[in-house]
């Protein structure tokens, strides 16, 4: 579990760099298809998913179910919390899947912990 990029890695300024702002009281979280392990970015606030890490206008909504993985095309199930103290490990995001995806820019890597 203590691999997992913790919500308070993610670089908020950033994200607002690229366009990322959502309605405002942005909550940002990070998880990951259990399919295929496709890393998304979650709005919390609003429940909007960031489809596109290159593209940040891409998103869709949540609050009123799930929605097809862009890389695999399953549902993302919704039988366990994405994120937060109650999620499953299964949607957790590790440093070294971050780093892999294309949405390693969303939180640098602590020195202590490369
Ligand atoms: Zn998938």
């Amino acid at each position: 579990m203590s691999n997992f990029v913790p919500e308070e890695a993610i670089d908020y300024d950033e994200v607002y760099r690229r366009g990322g702002h959502n309605l405002g009281d942005e909550d940002f979280a990070l998880f990951k298809c259990p399919n295929c392990g496709q890393v998304y970015l979650l709005e919390s606030e609003v429940d909007t998913v960031y489809l596109d890490p290159n593209e940040l206008s891409r998103r869709v909504p949540v609050y009123d179910g799930s929605f097809h993985c862009v890389s695999c095309g399953r549902e993302v199930p919704q039988d366990a919390p994405w994120e937060g103290p109650n999620a499953s490990p299964r949607f957790g995001v590790t440093w070294a899947e971050l780093q892999a995806s294309e949405w390693a820019w969303v939180a640098p890597r602590p020195a202590a912990d490369a």
